[in-house]
């Protein structure tokens, strides 16, 4: 059975895409993102800067890895049709060449406790994906192996991706995480950063499990 996608998300998709240029976070064809559905994912198409596409332009892919619709769908479908397999708390992916990110990745750095809001993306590092050509299987495995317990990560001498419970969260702590390159771009500017403890971090961990959701009871 074919799949098919509402008009609604699709524009909501599309409007995403628009969004992580807006934000400064992909220019050009730079950058993919896609979003779970049932049986699949709806992921941008290759090679198409999101100012030249229309909501049908976004490709529906299958769960057994089958695209379907006009366009080829981004070269990038691997990983994320692998997270949405491996990690059931993903609803949406996000990647981008962020300068920042970008110029933390070309660095190979796993980024350190410089700061407690690194325990946003699941705990006290985000670690950088080895490095293997865009659109391999290589790369997903790398990306997964570096996602594992995070939801954030540097791909090496590329970009970064994140993921979220939706769209909106995904692009909100895309943005974060953006900033939070920038931040230890800069700090870094200065020496060394004084970093938090494990145990600082664990605390802070502990805290974003309820942290941004309603109260319970
Ligand atoms: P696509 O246009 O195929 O999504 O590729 C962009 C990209 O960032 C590859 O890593
Ligand atoms: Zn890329």
């Amino acid at each position: 059975m074919s799949l098919t996608v509402d008009i609604k998300l699709r524009e909501q998709f599309l409007a995403t895409a628009h969004a992580m240029s807006a934000a400064g976070l992909n220019t050009g064809t730079a950058g993919n993102v896609s979003v779970r559905i049932d049986g699949g994912m709806l992921i941008t198409p290759s090679g198409m800067p999101p100012t030249a596409c229309t909501p049908d332009d976004m490709v529906i892919v299958a769960g057994d890895g089958t695209a379907s619709g006009r366009l080829a769908p981004s070269s990038e479908w691997r990983f994320h049709h692998d997270l949405y397999a491996r990690r059931p708390e993903a609803g949406a992916i996000l990647h981008a060449h962020a300068p920042f990110a970008t110029s933390l990745a070309c660095q190979r750095i796993e980024i350190p406790p410089f700061h407690y809001m690194i325990a946003r993306f699941g705990g006290n590092t985000v670690r950088c994906a080895r490095y293997a050509t865009f659109g391999t299987q290589e790369l997903s495995d790398n990306i997964l192996a570096a996602m594992d317990g995070r939801s954030a990560c540097l791909m090496a001498n590329h970009g970064m991706l994140v993921f979220g419970r939706d769209l909106d969260n995904a692009l909100d702590l895309a943005i974060e995480f953006e900033t939070l390159c920038e931040q230890y771009w800069r700090t870094r500017q200065l020496g060394e950063p004084v970093l938090l403890s494990e145990a600082e971090m664990a605390e802070v961990v502990e805290r974003f499990r309820w942290y941004g959701k309603p109260r319970s009871g």
